[in-house]
């Protein structure tokens, strides 16, 4: 059964639902709460949404409206790639600090369980059904062990701009279909670099930092200094002609934060790459030291 939020009553103090049936009749269910529970009845500020009713549980939307994002005085910018987010932190015109949210466990967890998918097929190739099942299950560890990981990512880069009172700029990744070989586009469309987006996004609106999204073209070749756009993105470092030079990521988040400025011309910031130093890197997120997996495949040992 499921009820609207005005179909039903809860008393929030002693977790007791009062539902009409009919004229006259109301039926009491005492709801058996923890700690857990207490923690969002007591939240006033979370009001109460539809309630179902099941066998064996009674579900309770809540609903909480986001704050309002506040007026942001410097801007993180970051570029998402297989391993990292890389980016700048500015202030007024002037880099303060690049930084690095790394994550690079997870390609590590994600070519494990491809592998282990690989072998159980093999394996069980004799029964498709058990194949099927068993690889299912490996899917759902892969996904809850990036999964966590993205949290923790998400919330050190949050963190980190809540503190400096910054707005984050990230690249929109719609419509990005990288080109490369097959086993590259595997690689790079299994990472979930969008569902990356999505959490940073989601805990950003509750926790009232502005985020911005911007087109991404060209972000990985072009010169912020002069303009000129290249034709290769190869190499860590990227030069320019015009003596301009600086790790590729970070360039790239420094391109995307150019769009993100020109966006809002009036009152928007203004970077004067002139004025960027060669700062040293501030690891908002470290590199976790890869946990040994208990089936580990050979690929694993190469790799840690
Ligand atoms: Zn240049």
């Amino acid at each position: 059964m499921k009820a609207e939020n005005q179909a039903y009553k809860l008393d929030r103090e002693n977790g007791i639902i009062d539902l009409p049936i009919r004229a006259g009749l109301h039926i009491q269910l005492g709801l058996i709460v923890s700690d857990y529970h207490r923690r969002y009845l007591d939240d006033k500020s979370l009001s109460l949404g539809s309630l179902t009713l099941l066998p064996d549980r009674v579900v309770v939307a809540i609903r909480k409206r986001p704050p309002k994002a506040y007026a942001p005085e410097s801007i993180v910018s970051l570029d998402t790639n297989e391993r990292s987010l890389d980016g700048v932190l500015v202030n007024e015109d002037r880099i303060e600090a690049v930084v690095r949210a790394e994550f690079p466990d997870v390609s590590v967890i994600q070519s494990v369980h491809h592998d282990r998918r690989m072998k159980l097929q093999k394996k069980k190739s004799h029964d498709r059904r058990t194949a099927k099942r068993l690889c299912a299950r490996e899917g759902m560890r892969e996904h809850h062990r990036i999964d966590y990981r993205m949290h923790e990512v998400a919330n050190a880069v949050l963190s980190f701009a809540e503190e400096k009172k910054s707005m984050i700029v990230l690249e929109n990744l719609t419509g990005i279909k990288p080109r490369m070989g097959k086993c590259m586009n595997r690689r790079i469309s299994a990472w979930p670099r969008r569902k990356l987006h999505q959490i940073i996004e989601y805990k950003a609106a509750w926790r009232g930092i502005p985020v911005v999204k911007v087109d991404p073209r060209y972000s990985s070749r072009k010169c912020p200094v002069c303009g000129r756009i290249q034709d290769s993105r190869k190499g860590t470092e990227f030069v320019c002609g015009c003596g301009w030079h600086v790790d590729r990521h970070i360039n790239a988040s420094i391109n995307l934060l150019q769009t993100a400025a020109s966006k809002k011309a009036a009152g928007g910031l203004r970077f004067d790459p002139g004025a960027f130093q060669h700062d040293v890197v501030t690891i908002l997120c470290g590199r976790n030291a890869v946990r040994s997996e208990p089936n580990g495949t050979s690929r694993i040992k190469a790799m840690t």
